[in-house]
């Protein structure tokens, strides 16, 4: 940083230029400030109540948010006061009587709904430059009367399919076209007509994991764009999105503009945004870039849209956060940037985005210095945010461009949102001189250092963040790493040393069968006993061993993976063809799993005490003896290494029977808890045919305990053959069973469908629907159901099919060829009972599953009613929101559900009546987080406590009580008294 912020002849320039700007606003009449204190239209009213009552401003940019959803009068009153009735919302007077009408359909009511609507349409427009195009153009010639240029942006939904994506280029070279027939750019003012652009929207995987297949496909609609663009003699500027683009963003633009073709163009820009701790650094190698390009590019900085969002996101996935917490840090760093890119307006031009008066007089005072040109930069505003200010620039002789966005209403309710949140947020330069806290102490530069807002942040296992370069290098150096160790030979790990057998079983990629990824010796029953003596011989001891020597082989075991995290991740890709992102994931649940049953199990150590004079009873909890750990293999790390870690956290020494298609990944957790220090007998790895090997050991007699997860109908026949006692057996054997589900979303009319569409996509296909909380049904309401079956088609569309190893992939393959042809066999079953929507032809070598789609399937068939275990999804229509619970509990499973509604009765009643041990609202259905979702069913879906929740390790030990009865001939120590 130069440490040039207030440089002290910048300084003073910048204070008087800022008070006379001021001078000339306030001069002007009938200013936004002056609209507000107003207070005649309802509108205005709204955004001061929001900005004096908190719990109102969250309710009421809700409400604003599902409006666009609602298509009666009676939704939208019936809204009004669920929303605004909630607990915590104070509601001002004339708010309160708008909401004082009884039936939601009455006279009242619907004026109260039109009231309502025609305000926030009223606040819309203030921002929104238009509906369409001949509005747009309106609102250009009166800039062009003031003297101001325009870029203009079209709003539009989140671009989640690539019908979406290329409709959006469309649009765009539809748009400049009419642009350039408009009349052009006047006065004062000579700057180009400009249009801006969202990257991201032009390809609808655009993903960073993939950042070559993403960089590929948007620039190829980008060049088309650029030429259209060139050809009408108009500029295009390049937004900036979330964080997680950022990187990709300005890789892929640094990369285009570098082509020949597109190497002399001076009219193209690209944006930063300064509350991004990293943006001076990305300043400064743009500077770098522009030099080695020759040409100039525009610059635009603004301070950023998205802080709410990455904050929230980087607290939720404990990932470090992107922006500064205070707003002065982020004012103090926009004038950091512009000084250096004004600096350097030889090889950068500069546009500078702001409302706030002292950063564009800063900016302002910076290019008088250093002489630079009017034509080499310029002054940005949002349409409608600081038209005041706007004005006061342009009559001072500053090119000001006014970003225009245009369109329909309910696609620019995110936008809405986004500008309403900046006008109320306190501390926003707008609210601040609505309320005049004095001019003198606005214009202050701003004071660094503000202390880190600590937000609640996840203290569970990061997940890789693969925006981060070097974080896909890794991946990609461990994927040629495994690679040169696939093929070897492993071997069951009985008493504490490699079991050779005369069996071994190829384990091969799904995604290429040809490719083997390991050989691995086969259990038999000799063996299986062999263990079962060892771990008997060891029990004692483990039970011994101190609940502190436990959980730290435990924490070690985590360090170990933490350390080995993407190659452990690759392995689960290779071997059961799981996407790289989620495999990663996956190892980070099988992290936490080790940690968190660690501290679990000493808290429980310390039991409980019920203390009376002369009378001690004390509650602790001892270890069952011999676990049996049976796992399924698509969670082939996390799973069973979850199941073992609490078997071993309590004390009971485990053997681990792996499902078939994922003994190498067994083997290699194996490795992980050996190096990890555990000792022999006390954890085992037994592989080897489930009917043969797992049901010896579930029904053995020196058994205590069977954690199992898998299938219903194992479960069922494991809780079945338990039951049984045993010759020689003298206790009963504890079951736990998590299995399998038919998981349903609702999708209610009041959903955001571009969340709806997006969130049902991955939880139905992500793993090809290979989770036990995978979306198998989406159940929709009948208003909405056309709508949602359209967008739901062409987003599946839109998913890449392929390798799981390929970076583009989403849709890998299914675990083996009989799991496809299984697959298979129900989806060609469902073909007569409702309506194939969607189908694809899938690539030939692997074991690959088209995504499919069925609609209209009837609610008691079997392709709503069984686990089909693939990518297959049911679409099934609802009349009404009771009539969509009933149809979602109407199975025999319970595991996981979900809900995309913003109806708060809807949300209230679904938390209350969904009958599921999971329940997610607004969100996808999976990826459970061990200790934040804790994860299991009930019904069919499983017997036992929540994997990763605070029962779980109760199932693993025997409570036992002692009392002690302390009094010696009537004496006992009595507690606060003194002998
Ligand atoms: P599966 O039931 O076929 O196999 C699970 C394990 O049981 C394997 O290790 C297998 O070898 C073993 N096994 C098979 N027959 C046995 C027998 N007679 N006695 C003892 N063990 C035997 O299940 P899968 O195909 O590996 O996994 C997919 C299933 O698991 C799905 O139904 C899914 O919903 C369920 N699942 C549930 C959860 C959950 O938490 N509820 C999590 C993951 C998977």
């Amino acid at each position: 940083m130069t440490g040039t912020l207030s440089s002290q002849s910048y300084e003073q320039n910048t204070q008087a230029i800022a008070k006379q700007l001021i001078a000339v606003m306030q001069g002007q009449q009938g200013s936004w400030f002056a609209q507000l204190r107003d207070q005649t239209r309802l509108e205005d009213k709204l955004l001061n109540w929001t900005m004096n009552n908190p719990g109102l401003r969250v309710q009421l940019f809700r409400l604003i948010d599902v409006l666009p959803a609602l298509s009666t009068k009676a939704e939208i009153a019936r809204h009004l006061q669920e929303y605004l009735t909630l607990p915590g919302v104070e509601l001002p007077g004339a708010l309160k009587q708008l909401l004082n009408f009884a039936a939601t359909d009455s006279l009242p009511g619907q004026m109260a709904a039109t009231t309502f609507s025609t305000a926030v349409s009223a606040l819309a427009h203030r921002y929104i430059a238009g509906e369409n195009i001949a509005q747009v153009q309106k609102t250009i010639e009166k800039l062009h009367r003031n003297s101001m240029a325009f870029t203009v942006d079209i709003l539009g939904e989140a671009v989640i399919t690539e019908q979406e994506a290329a409709a959006y280029l469309q649009k765009y070279l539809d748009l400049m076209t009419q642009l350039a027939q408009g009349s052009s750019t006047t006065g004062a003012n000579s700057s180009k007509k400009q249009v801006s652009v969202k990257l991201t929207a032009f390809y609808s995987q655009f993903d960073p994991l993939d950042a070559q297949g993403s960089q590929a496909q948007a620039s190829e609609r980008i060049r088309t764009l650029l030429r259209h663009a060139q050809k009408l003699d108009i500029a295009v500027h390049f937004d900036m999105e979330q964080y997680v683009y950022k990187t990709l963003t300005l890789e892929t633009l640094k990369e285009l503009l570098l082509e020949q073709e597109f190497r002399d163009r001076d009219d193209i820009g690209l944006t930063l945004q300064a509350y991004l701790r990293d943006s001076y650094s990305d300043l400064q190698s743009l500077i770098e870039w522009a030099k080695l390009r020759g040409t100039p590019v525009t610059v635009r900085l603004v301070k950023g849209a998205y802080w709410d969002q990455e904050m929230i996101q980087s607290a939720q996935k404990g990932w470090p956060q992107p922006v500064y917490s205070a707003k002065a840090d982020t004012d103090a760093n926009f004038e950091r940037m512009t000084q250096l890119l004004l600096e350097n307006h030889a090889v950068l031009r500069a546009a500078i985005g702001s409302h706030n008066v002292r950063s564009q007089a800063k900016a302002i005072a910076i290019t008088k210095e250093l002489q630079i040109s009017p034509q080499h930069f310029e002054l940005q505003v949002l349409y409608g945010m600081a038209d005041k200010l706007a004005q006061a620039l342009s009559t001072q002789e500053h090119r000001v461009r006014v970003y225009c966005p245009y369109g329909e209403l309910i696609p620019g309710m995110s936008y809405l949102i986004r500008r309403l949140l900046e006008n109320t947020a306190n501390s926003s330069f707008l609210k601040q001189s609505v309320e005049e806290s004095g001019w003198e102490a606005l214009l202050a530069p701003p004071e660094e250092g503000s202390p880190l807002i600590e937000l609640q942040t996840s203290h569970t296992t990061p997940d890789s963040d693969y925006a981060q370069a070097n974080l896909r290098q890794q991946a990609q150096e461990a994927i040629a790493s495994v690679k040169r160790q696939l093929g070897r030979q492993y071997w069951p790990w009985v008493k504490g040393a490699s079991a050779v057998t005369a069996f071994s079983r190829t384990s091969v990629n799904p995604s290429c069968p040809t490719e083997e990824i390991g050989r691995v010796g086969q259990g038999t029953v000799e063996l299986a006993e062999q263990a079962m003596q060892a771990a008997k011989a060891a029990s004692l001891g483990w039970q011994k061993t101190s609940v502190q020597k436990r959980a730290s082989i435990l924490r070690r075991a985590a360090e170990l993976m933490v350390k080995r995290r993407q190659e452990l991740a690759v392995w689960i890709v290779l071997e059961v063809g799981k996407a790289l992102q989620e495999a990663d994931a996956e190892v980070s649940e099988a992290i936490d799993f080790c940690n968190y049953y660690a501290s679990e199990m000493e808290r429980l150590e310390m039991g409980s005490d019920r203390n009376l004079p002369g009378e001690t009873n004390s509650y602790r909890y001892h270890p069952r003896g011999i676990a049996v750990v049976i796992s399924p293999w698509n969670f082939p790390l996390a799973i069973p290494m979850g199941m073992v870690a609490a078997a071993l956290a309590a004390g009971n020494c485990t053997i681990l029977k792996p499902a078939d298609p994922s003994l190498v990944i067994a083997a290699k957790m194996t490795e992980v808890l050996v190096e990890a220090g555990i000792p022999s007998g006390v954890f085992q790895y037994l592989p080897g045919p489930g009917a043969e090997i797992g049901a010896y050991l579930t029904q053995h007699p020196d058994v205590h305990l069977i954690a199992f997860t898998g299938s219903q109908a194992v479960g069922c026949r494991i809780y079945a053959d338990a039951a049984v006692l045993q010759p020689g057996q003298k206790h009963l054997k504890r079951v736990i069973a998590e299995m399998g589900g038919k998981n349903g979303i609702i999708v209610d009319q009041s959903a955001d469908l571009d969340q709806a569409v997006a969130g049902v996509v991955k939880s139905a296909f992500s793993y090809s629907g290979q989770k036990c909380s995978a979306c198998s049904r989406a159940i929709v309401l009948d208003s909405i159901y056309d709508t949602f079956v359209r967008r739901l088609v062409e987003a599946t569309k839109s998913l890449n099919v392929g390798p799981a190893e390929h970076p583009a992939t989403i849709i890998g393959p299914v675990v083996t060829a009989e799991a496809r042809d299984r697959i298979l066999d129900a989806i060609s079953k469902g073909k007569a009972e409702a309506k194939l929507a969607f189908e694809i032809p899938v690539p030939e070598v692997g074991f690959f599953v088209s995504p499919t789609i069925f609609t209209e399937v009837p609610s008691n068939g079997l392709l709503a009613q069984e686990e089909i275990f693939g990518p297959v999804l049911a679409v099934i229509r609802a009349k009404s929101f009771p009539e969509a619970l009933a149809i979602a509990n109407n199975t025999q499973y319970a595991l996981t559900g979900g809900l995309y509604s913003r109806t708060p009765s809807h949300i209230e009643q679904a938390k209350a009546e969904f009958e599921v041990g999971n329940l997610y609202i607004n969100r996808s259905i999976t990826g459970a987080i061990v200790d934040r979702q804790p994860f299991g069913g009930f019904k069919l879906s499983g017997v036992g406590s929540k994997a990763g929740g605070q029962d779980y390790l109760l199932q693993f030990l025997e409570p036992r009580v002692i009392t002690e009865n302390i009094q010696r001939q009537g004496f006992a120590p009595i507690e606060g008294i003194d002998f």
